[in-house]
């Protein structure tokens, strides 16, 4: 049961385990926070108390696109030296390898709102697959704080 999140401060990424309250404070700014020992069920987000989360499968992107590179290389070339039981074998070998990836991870829950990423968690039946309407009203939620800050840190040594 771990979670990683953004310092709210400094972005910095980080990693603590929610298996039980635990108090952070980030290496780098100091900052400090308090999560509380995460529910199994994970109904909100602990970093940011959030309630609408999605999941999605515990598999890193890059790993995906590489297994598809290097089989779409490798069956050109077989195909080019006229192996093309060589070349079937490496495009359905490549599906297998990927789908099987796929099925052996477990599932991942990411907060809307923070993006913060729960490993080692069971989804329950209320963590949708990510929905895009949501995605982007939370992306404009961001945006929207984004600005309130920039101006706040623009009218800020006058205010003072
Ligand atoms: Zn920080
Ligand atoms: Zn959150």
């Amino acid at each position: 049961m771990d979670v990683c999140f953004h310092c709210p401060t400094c972005d910095r990424p980080a990693r603590v385990s929610v298996r039980t309250a635990i108090d952070w404070r980030c290496p780098t700014c100091d900052h400090r926070g308090r999560f509380k020992a995460a529910d199994p069920a994970l109904p909100c987000c602990v970093v940011c108390g959030n309630a609408e989360l999605y999941k999605q499968k515990d598999f890193p992107h890059w790993l995906g696109m590489t297994i598809l590179v290097v089989a779409c290389i490798a069956s050109v070339l077989t195909y080019l030296w006229y192996e093309k039981w060589l070349t079937w074998a490496i495009l359905i070998g490549s599906a297998l390898i990927d789908g099987a990836l796929y099925l052996s991870v477990g599932d991942a829950v990411v907060c809307y709102r923070c993006g913060a990423y729960y490993k080692g968690f069971k989804p329950s039946p209320a963590h949708r697959p990510f929905e895009l309407t949501l995605g982007e009203r939370y992306r404009q939620e961001r945006i929207r704080s984004e600005q309130i800050r920039q101006r706040g840190q623009n009218s800020a040594p006058g205010a003072r």
